[in-house]
């Protein structure tokens, strides 16, 4: 029989009861149908004579699930008026991870993102490590990422052994090698013997403006008598520079120090390396670089992580 004129509305509003462990909720199906596909996919199947879901007497039982998880999803699900005037949800953490965890095995996708963004958005609120385990558990590249850049910039980092011991060996030393190749750890060294030069890695040195790399190839000491070929992207201390020419460079995004090019020095013959040192990337044509930097911008530690998690990032 065709419903009258007029209750299309009405209908939307059908009430939905389901049980989880030994609690009764009830809602409301059209709710669930636009939050989630898996739901949406099973309130088409026929019901058949059982009208399961329609009263407490027989309502749709979710094994395996949490009441309290399901307590929390419906929380978000149903804002109440005090929620929806302040555009906040009064949820503690463990509410929220309730609800991450049940809106992403029913791929509750706009729910999914909600819980995201009220997790963790307090500085200290999870340890990096912890961080990263629950990027994994729930499948968050953005924590995974915020999670190993924390790590790699902290100046108070994780003990090794608790690195190996939550996250894994390979983990730990993905994170432990980084370090040493993007952030300023690994970057400057102590000369033997002369204690106005520092040790830097040339094929760390970047343009200050738009933090290009300037040794991408082997080069010659430009003194005659000298002509030490460098291998400089090998990306050990194969030169030097004079303590003094060296201030820090701090900006929003970098980390680093700089100095003008005069100031690198031969590793072999401890003078001026070369003449001049061109960047590509400023302009049209190479342009005279007036500072060096090494060091590390977000960017780039973005970029490297990506690169150095590409396998597990594309399993999240
Ligand atoms: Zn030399
Ligand atoms: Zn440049």
């Amino acid at each position: 029989m065709q419903p009258p004129e007029g209750s299309k509305e009405e209908e939307i509003w059908e009430v939905v009861v389901f049980k989880v462990e030994n609690r009764l909720f009830h809602s409301f199906r059209h709710i669930f149908v636009e939050a989630s596909s898996v739901f949406e996919g099973m309130f088409l199947l026929p019901q058949g004579e059982s009208g399961e879901g329609c009263s407490k007497e027989t309502p749709i039982v979710l094994h395996g699930y949490k009441a309290n998880h399901f307590a929390s999803l419906r929380k978000v699900l149903h804002p109440t008026s005090k929620h929806v005037a302040s555009g906040e949800f009064d949820l503690s953490e463990q509410e929220w991870l309730g609800a991450l965890r049940l809106s992403t095995m029913w791929e509750m996708e706009e729910i999914r993102e909600l819980c995201i963004e009220n997790l963790y958005t307090e500085l200290g609120s999870i340890t990096s490590p912890d961080l990263l385990l629950a990027a994994r558990e729930f499948r968050v590249q953005s924590w995974f990422i915020k999670a190993i850049t924390t790590m790699l910039v902290a100046f108070n980092h994780a003990p090794t052994e608790i690195l190996i011991s939550k996250l894994g060996l390979s983990t730990a030393c993905k994170i432990i090698d980084m370090k040493q190749n993007t952030t300023l750890m690994g970057a400057l060294a102590i000369h033997p013997d002369e204690q106005s030069l520092v040790a830097i890695p040339l094929g760390r040195l970047r343009c200050s403006v738009c933090y290009t790399l300037l040794f991408t190839k082997r080069i010659k000491c430009a003194n005659r008598d000298c002509r030490a070929d460098i291998d400089a992207p090998a990306n050990f201390h194969c030169a030097f520079i004079k303590a003094e020419a060296a201030t820090v460079f701090r900006t929003m995004e970098a980390l680093g120090v700089s100095f003008a090019p005069e100031a690198i020095c031969c590793a072999y013959c401890e003078r001026q390396l070369c003449l001049r040192v061109t960047c590509s990337s400023c302009a049209n044509a190479p342009v005279e670089v007036e500072k060096v930097f090494v060091g590390y911008t977000r960017l780039m530690l973005g970029t490297q992580i990506v690169e150095a998690f590409r396998e597990e990032l594309e399993e999240i």
